[in-house]
């Protein structure tokens, strides 16, 4: 399953992030203080996938594997606003 920085709103595979971005990464990503694709740019407008992983962090809290699911449905729900406009 893919999650999404909750900044620039970059894919990550979930298990990529557990398994190879140090505690740092991880820590960084999930506040959304950016991942190793956005850290120290700046991120112009941000991608609605971003602010959906924002929000589910803000509800969900640790519980990664529920983001990812919820991630997972809205994407499937919703693929246009996801991967819209914004996608390069
Ligand atoms: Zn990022």
């Amino acid at each position: 399953m893919d999650v999404y920085c909750p900044r620039c709103g970059e894919p990550y595979e979930l298990l990529g992030i557990t398994d190879d971005f140090t505690q740092e990464e991880r820590s960084s990503f999930w506040d959304g203080k950016g991942c190793p694709c956005c850290k120290g740019k700046t991120v112009e407008s941000k991608p609605f996938r971003a602010e959906a992983t924002a929000v589910l962090r803000d509800i969900l809290g640790d519980d990664i594997d529920g983001i990812a699911s919820e991630l997972d449905d809205m994407e499937y729900m919703e693929p246009q606003l996801m991967h819209g406009i914004e996608e390069e």
